[in-house]
C-alpha cells in the first residue's frame, strides 16, 4: 500500500531479520486481563505479513501513564497472552524494556518468533526521546517498523528516536493513516466538506482554522457550535462556552465568508435543564434555549438542513461528535448524522476517538471508508502540523511532496 511518500513494509526485506515493531496496544486491562483488543487485533495484519515473510519480532508500546516509573498493574504479560492466543503462537513477554533480559531474549529470537517488551513509559526516557535509550531500543533490532499512528505525534524514543538509528518503515496501518489522510488534506474529491464537533473547542478550531482554507462547505455541531453560536451574539443559556475564543470563532466564519463557502450552525438543539442522563429535555430554536439550560445535542430541523447540504458532498471529513452521544436522550443527532455521512456517495473519514466509538454505535462503521485511529494525531496531519512519528521514516523517491502537497 501507498503511504504517501514513506517506505513501508513492502518496500523491506525482511526475511531473517528481526524487526522492531512499535505497535500501539495501549489497551484496557480488568482484572488482569485485556478487556478490549481492538487494538492488539488491529495489529494482526502487520504482524502476520512480517512473520509470513521470515522475520522476528521484537514489540514494543506503551500502555497507559505509568510516568517513567514501573507500575505493576501496568505490565503488559495480559497484553502477550491476548497477542497469543489471536496470533496463534506464543509470545515471550520480558519484565524489562532494553535491559539485560529483553537484550538476551532479542539476540535469541528465530524467525517466526515474537517478542514483547515490557511497557515503554516505565522507562522515563522514552516520553523524552532520549537519544540514548533510542539507541538501545535500535540495539535490539536489524530493522523499524512503526505502526502506532495514534502516538506518532509525540516525538518519544520508540515512535521518533529510534528511527534515526535504524531504517524505518511504516506498517500496513499507519500506511493505511497516512494515505487516507494525505489524500483528505492534498487531494479530496470536490466538493469536500467537513463536519467538527465535540468538546476540546481550542484544539478543532486549530483544525477549523485550516480547514475553513480548504473545503467547500463547514458544518459545526456539538459544544463546538455553542462557541460559535455565542459568538453570534446568540444567548444560548446555560450552554458551556469559551469566551476566550469568541474571536477565533468569528474569524472562521468570516473566512468563510469570504471565500463564498457555506458554515452551516444548528438551527435547532436538545436543550436540558441540567447537564444530566436523565435531565428535562426540549427541542427548540437556537434563539430559544430558556434561561439555565444547555444545548447537548443538535435539533431535528438542523439535521434536515445538514442532510440536504451534503448531499452533493464527495468527500466528508468528521470529527466530533454533534450532542453527548453516551447519553440516550442526546445521542440522536449524532446517530442521525452517522447514517446521513454513512448514506452519501462520497469518500468518507471519520476521525477522533469518541467520533469512532458514535460510528460504531451507530452500526455504520463498515459504511465509512475511513476511520482513524489516532485522534490527537490525526487533528494534527489535518491541521498540517508534520507528525514527528511520520516524518522520522524513510522517505520514498518524492515522498515529502507527496504528504505535504
Ligand atoms: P473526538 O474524541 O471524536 O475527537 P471530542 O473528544 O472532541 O471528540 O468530543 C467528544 C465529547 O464531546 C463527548 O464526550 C460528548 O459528550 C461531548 N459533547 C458533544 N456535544 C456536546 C454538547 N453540546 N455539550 C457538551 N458536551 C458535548
Ligand atoms: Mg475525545
Amino acid at each position: 500500500m501507498a503511504a504517501a511518500g514513506k517506505l513501508t513494509i513492502d518496500d523491506l526485506d525482511v526475511a531473517g531479520r528481526r524487526v522492531l515493531v512499535r505497535v500501539d496496544f495501549n489497551v484496557p486491562l480488568e482484572d488482569g486481563r485485556v478487556a478490549d483488543d481492538t487494538r492488539i487485533r488491529a495489529s494482526l495484519p502487520t504482524l502476520r505479513a512480517l512473520l509470513d515473510r521470515g522475520a522476528a519480532l521484537v514489540l514494543v508500546t506503551h500502555l497507559g501513564r505509568p510516568k517513567g516509573r514501573v507500575v505493576e498493574e501496568l505490565r503488559l504479560d495480559p497484553v502477550a497472552r491476548r497477542l497469543a492466543e489471536l496470533l496463534g503462537r506464543e509470545v515471550r513477554k520480558v519484565d524489562d524494556v532494553t535491559g539485560p533480559q529483553a537484550r538476551a531474549a532479542a539476540a535469541a529470537l528465530e524467525p517466526g518468533q515474537v517478542l514483547l517488551l515490557e511497557n515503554v513509559r516505565f522507562d522515563p526516557r522514552e516520553e523524552k526521546n532520549d537519544p540514548d535509550f533510542a539507541r538501545e531500543l535500535a540495539g535490539l533490532a536489524d530493522l523499524f517498523v512503526n505502526d502506532a499512528f495514534g502516538t506518532a505525534h509525540r516525538a518519544h524514543a520508540s515512535t521518533e528516536g529510534v528511527a534515526r538509528f535504524l531504517p524505518a518503515a511504516a506498517g500496513l496501518l499507519m500506511a493505511a493513516e497516512i494515505a487516507a489522510l494525505s489524500r483528505l488534506v492534498n487531494n479530496p474529491e470536490r466538493p469536500f466538506w467537513a463536519l467538527v464537533g465535540g468538546g476540546k473547542v481550542a484544539d478543532k478550531l486549530r483544525v477549523l482554522e485550516r480547514l475553513v482554507d480548504r473545503c467547500d462547505g463547514l458544518i459545526i455541531g456539538g459544544g463546538m457550535a455553542n462557541t460559535f453560536l455565542a459568538a453570534q451574539g446568540i444567548d444560548v443559556g446555560a450552554s458551556r462556552v469559551e469566551p476566550d475564543l469568541f474571536d477565533a470563532a468569528r474569524a472562521v466564519m468570516g473566512r468563510a465568508g469570504e471565500r463564498g463557502i457555506p458554515l452551516l450552525l444548528p438551527v435547532d438543539v436538545v436543550a436540558a435543564d441540567r447537564f444530566a442522563e436523565d435531565a428535562q429535555t426540549r427541542v427548540v430554536p437556537v434563539e430559544a434555549i430558556p434561561a439555565g439550560w444547555m444545548a447537548l445535542d443538535v435539533g431535528p430541523a438542523s439535521l434536515d438542513a445538514f442532510a440536504e447540504a451534503l448531499r452533493p458532498a464527495r468527500t466528508v471529513f468528521w470529527n466530533g461528535p454533534f450532542g453527548v452521544f453516551e447519553w440516550p436522550a442526546f445521542a440522536e443527532g449524532t446517530r442521525r448524522l452517522a447514517q446521513v455521512v454513512a448514506e452519501l456517495d462520497a469518500w468518507t473519514v471519520v476521525g477522533g476517538g469518541d467520533s469512532a466509538a458514535a460510528v460504531h454505535q451507530a452500526g455504520v462503521a463498515d459504511r465509512i471508508d475511513h476511520i482513524s485511529t489516532g485522534g490527537g494525531a490525526s487533528l494534527e496531519f489535518v491541521e498540517g502540523r508534520p507528525l514527528p512519528g511520520v516524518e522520522a521514516l524513510a522517505d520514498t523517491a518524492g515522498g515529502a511532496a507527496a504528504r505535504h502537497g
